[in-house]
């Protein structure tokens, strides 16, 4: 099955609704837009911070073998060959001699031939399978693709005035060096004992050959990344232990459990560092289908033996309860936050068709986002636009701000169906309004955003009731 007929979303209604309320805009539309750059606007930055807080409460600060940090993009390029990143990150890549279209071989094998796990045959085989097939680019039509060559990823820049003087450096392809770089000092200075991981949240940049399907594979992206050095001997079971941990984050972030599966990669298809890799793979709707959101690899001690061999630091631990000396193991779990964003958006987007007092029936769409992550928690909305009301309304504004410590809006602009409708587009989990009545009786009405339910509060109860479903 690669997809499901009966689903609502589609990505073309993710990537309308997602620019028509302020989640992702094309990078420097002004300018003809930079094919495959976003931004993010005002919702999508506060969903991405919900992502990111979220994932730092529970990995980093709620644990007590576990550190974050914060390492810098740019790094001395030795770390880059020492990782075997300047020898093997790379795609395999075929040019249409015709056209000039860049396509990736393994994706060419899987979408038009049909191959499964193309990526872990090597350029050689690609291209003989290609040349046996005689494929038509699929841009032009003609049957002029090249053989498959390794192509490296990584972006360059040049630091110095002159790029001819300047030292080339790469723009990082993950987070997770900067942790191995840096694990020494984090020994050195922290009072930790194997095991114990560093958790870190910050941007890559690939230079990917085939970007696309919205934010899904892009060329500079956020990962959320956990480096955990345990024991040799224990490192398949810490393995069991992080896929459990990964399997709770896939609930807590409330995503629809028929749409995650595990898969175990075969031998052939492991990366170059890895003993053991699963990834959590996502239903997207229509042709994208199973995609990678997050993996989980077992990188054995590869890291810190090729930094201890490439720099000469002695990167042994000394364990003193057995009194040895071992390079740990690491498993990481490693997590992208963009593709989080897309899949919350995916799981959360609804169509729902209502009817109203007068017996019309219309269609609301709804993102059913878990509240923990939702841009806006809840907004207040005057019945009216009349001074007595919004004057009431703009201090419940203030107070909720200020008690629940979290975004709250603010809405007197048009009828109150649309204000409804756009708060249950952006997955705002509670409206609450003032009307005449709370002139009399201080109390409010809050409309549950999933059930559309509506009860009266006082409104000293508001800011317990948003906070206790927003935690
Ligand atoms: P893929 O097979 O899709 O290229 P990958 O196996 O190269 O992904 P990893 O190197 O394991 O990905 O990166 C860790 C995580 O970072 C991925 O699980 C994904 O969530 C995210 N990620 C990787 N590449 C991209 C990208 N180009 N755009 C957005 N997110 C990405």
């Amino acid at each position: 099955m690669t997809s499901e007929p009966n689903r609502v979303a589609t990505m073309d209604k993710i990537v309308a609704l997602s620019k028509r309320r302020g989640f992702v805009f094309p990078g420097s539309e002004m300018y003809g837009g930079l094919a495959n750059t976003w931004d993010f606007g005002p919702l999508g930055a506060e969903l991405r911070n919900n992502i990111k807080q979220l994932w730092w409460r529970t990995f980093v600060q709620r644990r007590r073998d576990m550190l974050g940090q914060d390492a810098g993009i740019l790094m001395n390029p030795k770390v880059w060959e020492a990782s075997g990143h300047v020898v093997n990150f790379t795609d395999p890549l075929v040019d249409c001699k015709t056209c000039k279209s860049r396509f990736r071989a393994d994706h060419l094998l899987e979408d038009k031939l049909h191959i499964a796990d193309a990526a872990a045959k090597t350029p050689e085989e690609m291209s003989a399978i290609l040349r046996e097939a005689n494929l038509a680019c699929p841009v032009c039509g003609n049957r002029t693709l090249t053989d498959a060559r390794k192509f490296n990823m990584m972006f360059t820049t040049t630091i110095g005035p002159v790029s001819e003087s300047g030292t080339s450096v790469y723009l990082r392809p993950e987070t997770a060096q900067g942790i191995f770089v840096q694990y020494k000092n984090v020994l050195n200075t922290q009072r930790v004992k194997v095991p114990f991981g560093v958790g870190q949240i910050g941007k890559a940049f690939r230079n990917e050959i085939t970007p696309g399907n919205f934010i899904f594979r892009l060329l500079e992206f956020e990962q959320m990344e956990i480096e955990y050095f345990c024991k040799p001997g224990e490192a398949a079971e810490t393995f069991e232990q992080w896929l459990a941990n990964m399997k709770a984050w896939v609930e807590l972030i409330g995503l629809n459990p028929e749409h995650v599966r595990v898969r175990e990669h075969a031998k052939e298809e492991l990366s170059h560092y890895s003993d053991r890799t699963v990834d959590f793979e996502y239903l997207f709707p229509g042709t994208l289908g199973w995609k990678e959101l997050y993996g989980l690899a077992n990188r054995t001690d590869f890291d810190l033996r090729q930094h201890q061999e490439h720099s000469g630091e002695d990167l042994t631990y000394f364990d003193q309860a057995e009194n040895t000396r071992y390079l740990p193991y690491v498993i990481e779990p490693t997590f992208g936050v963009d593709r989080t964003m897309l899949v919350l958006l995916v799981d959360a987007y609804d169509e729902e068709e209502t009817v109203d007092v007068n017996g019309k029936s219309d269609i609301r769409t709804v993102l059913r986002l878990d509240p923990k992550l939702a841009p806006f928690k809840a907004a207040v909305l005057p019945l009216a636009k009349k001074p007595e009301l919004t004057g009431v309304a703009k201090e419940l504004f203030e107070t909720l701000q200020i008690e629940t410590n979290a975004m709250i809006d603010y809405d007197e602009t048009a009828n109150i169906g649309k204000r409804y409708r756009r708060q249950d587009e952006i997955g705002t989990p509670f409206c609450i309004t003032v009307d005449f009545d709370t002139l009399e009786d201080g109390a409010v009405t809050v409309r549950d955003r999933d059930s559309m339910e509506q009860q009266r509060m006082p409104m000293t109860e508001v800011a317990a009731y948003v906070n206790k479903h927003i935690r």
